[in-house]
């Protein structure tokens, strides 16, 4: 064998790079120029990262396209140009400068990017994923990652039928809410006055709350319910102080 084999292409480089006569570095391209050192005369030049990104996303793009793919390696294998580097006019050859050899780029295409990296490459993508999902081991409210950062949690929700029943029926009982409100307003104003007077009137309301059924009955009325519905727009003094007005009236009227 006369002509050089890669592993001695560094032993045999010339001293000073043919082309831009500087020093041309240690590697298959002169660090100079960039020039196939090993040939320097066939034109070769070392192809730029970008090109070479743009050929790598290109050929996905094509090659995402399965049935052509067999066509595609056909193609690449005949003259170590992949429909990609052929349209960006880049080559695959051999370290020794030669070009390569239809086995040699299936092997370099199919078997190790396509197959090999290709699925070292998935088996990463899936670790994200992985870690998200197994966050929730870890968590005691069963958080993925995701939840985490937005402060989320998931739950099973038990006979969603029964608490969408359970939830019309509690709106259409809002109307009526003030049954259940006398307790509230009743135990409002009980503790804030307490301390100085109204001794007796927390004692009749007292008795009222004895007795919870006068109470349900009582907001049954119109004007009571009307009450409620403008209760927004009234201070909480004006609020109490009429619906005490109608709750007097009604007892009486009873
Ligand atoms: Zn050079």
């Amino acid at each position: 064998m006369s002509t050089p084999n890669p592993s001695s292409t560094s032993a045999l480089r010339p001293q000073s790079c043919p082309v831009c006569t500087q020093y041309p570095g240690v590697g298959a391209f002169c660090s100079e120029c960039g020039v196939l050192t090993s040939h320097p005369t066939s034109g070769d030049y070392a192809a730029p990262y970008l090109l070479r990104l743009a050929g790598e996303l290109l050929d996905l793009l094509i090659f995402l396209l399965l049935p052509v793919w067999l066509v595609w390696m056909w193609s690449s294998s005949r003259d170590g140009q992949s429909p990609a580097k052929s349209l960006l006019n880049l080559y695959v050859i051999s370290e020794s400068g030669q070009p390569i050899t239809p086995q040699r780029m299936w092997v370099r295409e199919l078997v190790i990017k396509r197959l090999l990296l290709g699925l070292v490459g998935y088996a990463f993508s899936l670790l994200g994923p992985i870690i998200n999902a197994g966050w929730i081991l870890m968590n005691p409210d069963r958080q993925c990652v995701h939840d985490r950062f937005v402060g989320t949690l998931v739950v099973v929700r038990r006979d969603a039928p029964k608490l969408a029943t359970e939830r019309s029926t509690f709106a259409q009982s809002e109307v009526r809410m003030p049954p259940p409100a006398p307790p509230g307003p009743r135990v409002a104003p009980t503790l804030p006055p307490t301390p100085s007077a109204t001794s007796d009137q927390s004692a009749s309301e007292t008795t009222q709350s004895d007795s919870p059924k006068p109470a349900r009955n009582i907001p049954t009325s119109p004007e009571l319910e009307a009450l409620e519905r403008e209760r927004t727009t009234l201070s909480q003094a004006e609020y109490e102080r009429r619906r005490q007005a109608l709750l007097k009236e009604l007892e009486e009227s009873a």
